[in-house]
């Protein structure tokens, strides 16, 4: 493997990357680092990264807190199995998750990534209902445009038709799906936003397990932001029929909205949390599922008194050490100020882009600035005009988005911002608009 060519040329050949195809693979590009809020590529140009790594690196690259975090537990384990054993950033972790997230949610369930969290929910909450003898809520309901992670249980509850049920169909579970809420983050609310979720809660709630969602804000099914007054309404909805709410905050998590878990912007709190992504500040895959008392316990007291599920590598004490740091220093930056400035940037400057033609919208939230276009982008034209501008901006469908690492500096967000100002004004004359 000689120069970049060849391993461009064997990644082509050999590897899957996501969501790609093996006969006609779009370009990728081979990165040698990255630091900060820079991606230094083989060939030696730099890119500012706007993805976060797909919400996750909060503190940037190569931080050297994270690192030391890695180091020094490399030369206690790297890993060690979790079954019969414990350690001290199991514990610790364990300990800042159950103080952080809401109050009601004390028990933690150490998993691999956020697909297998969402698993873990899911599974949670059938076990809690067969544990109550209540063996027909065996259902879940989810609203529109959700996503939940590619294992299969996670896939049934992401949306119908950009998900992938279609390609599944006769194998993958079959749920409810409510409208999605349209009752926007900034404006009132009204009660028939959730007339489609009450509807499936009033008519099956006897064989619904649980609602699973996204709070207030929706990620790769759409980068949408819903009004908080719909999950509270949706807190006293299950409440009242029987219904556990499972929160995937797995892209929320962490301050990207603005709160340290999305659900405060509601005041509520869920039965059951999927965290996931920020969660180590993006040094490695790791995730959790947290439940209250009265799940945990009520699953525990049932048959066959366990909670089933056990992977291999559950509680990595590299990862809970990388975690414990970025918590540390989540919580002792001054994440919230930052938010709340990226957010005001992002706001003034991808403010021109809702003038263009082939924009629909400009929405943000939090670390979060969403340009949805009319029509679906071409991603082989549009990421090279991106990574020839010195950015890193991967979008999705219609979704053009940024979502920084929260140490992003002015200067590096307004290149951001008028590099998506750029490429899309430039977009209004390929033949595809
Ligand atoms: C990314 C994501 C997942 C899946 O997490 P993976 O680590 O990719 O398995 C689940 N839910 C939400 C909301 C996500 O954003």
């Amino acid at each position: 493997m000689n120069t970049i060519e060849d391993l461009i040329e064997y990644d082509k050949n050999h590897i899957w990357h996501p969501y790609t195809s093996t006969t006609n693979p779009l370009p990728v590009y081979p990165v040698e680092r990255a630091e900060g809020c820079t991606i230094h590529l083989a060939d030696g140009r730099q890119l500012i990264d706007g993805m976060s790594s797909w919400w996750a690196a909060v503190h940037g690259y190569n931080h050297p807190a994270l690192n030391k975090a890695a180091e020094d537990q490399l030369k206690q384990m790297s890993h060690i199995m979790f079954g019969g054993l414990t350690h001290e950033p199991a514990v610790s972790l364990a300990e800042k998750l159950v103080n952080l997230t809401p109050e009601p949610l004390q028990k933690v369930f150490f998993c691999d990534s956020g697909s297998v969290a969402v698993e873990v929910a899911m599974k949670m909450a059938m076990q809690y209902w067969s544990s109550k003898g209540e063996e027909t809520k065996r259902k879940f309901a989810t609203v529109r445009c959700g996503y939940h992670g590619d294992t299969w249980n996670a896939m049934s509850v992401c949306d119908p038709e950009t998900g992938m049920h279609h390609i599944f169909k006769g194998s993958l579970p079959v749920h409810y799906f409510a409208d999605q809420p349209q009752g926007r983050f900034h404006e009132a609310w009204g009660e028939d936003d959730i007339e489609s979720m009450k509807t499936i809660i009033e008519t099956h709630h006897d064989e619904l397990a649980a609602v699973i969602l996204e709070p207030i804000v929706q990620g790769a099914g759409g980068m949408w932001f819903y009004s908080p007054d719909y999950l509270k309404r949706l807190r006293e909805l299950c409440d009242q029929y029987d219904v556990l709410l499972i929160a995937d905050e797995i892209a929320t998590g962490f301050g990207r909205t603005g709160k340290l878990f999305a659900c405060e912007h509601a005041g509520i709190s869920p039965d059951i949390m999927c965290l996931g992504k920020a969660i180590t500040g993006g040094y490695m895959s790791f995730a959790a599922a947290l439940a209250t008392d009265q799940v945990a316990d009520t699953i525990s007291n049932g048959y066959p008194g366990v909670f089933m599920h056990g992977p291999t590598f559950m509680g990595n004490p590299l990862a809970c050490a990388v975690a414990n740091a970025s918590i540390d220093l989540l919580l002792s930056s001054n994440w919230q100020e930052k938010v709340t400035a990226i957010e005001k940037q992002l706001v003034e400057e991808l403010a021109p882009c809702q003038d263009l033609p082939n924009v629909k919208e400009v929405r943000c939230l939090g670390a979060i600035g969403v340009v949805e276009v009319n029509e679906p982008v071409d991603m082989g034209i549009i990421q090279k005009q991106f990574v020839e501008k010195g950015v890193w901006v991967r979008p999705f469908g219609k979704n053009v988005y940024l979502m920084p690492p929260f140490i992003i500096t002015k200067e590096e967000l307004t290149k951001l911002c008028t590099a998506v100002c750029e490429v899309l004004k430039s977009e209004v004359r390929s033949p595809k608009y």
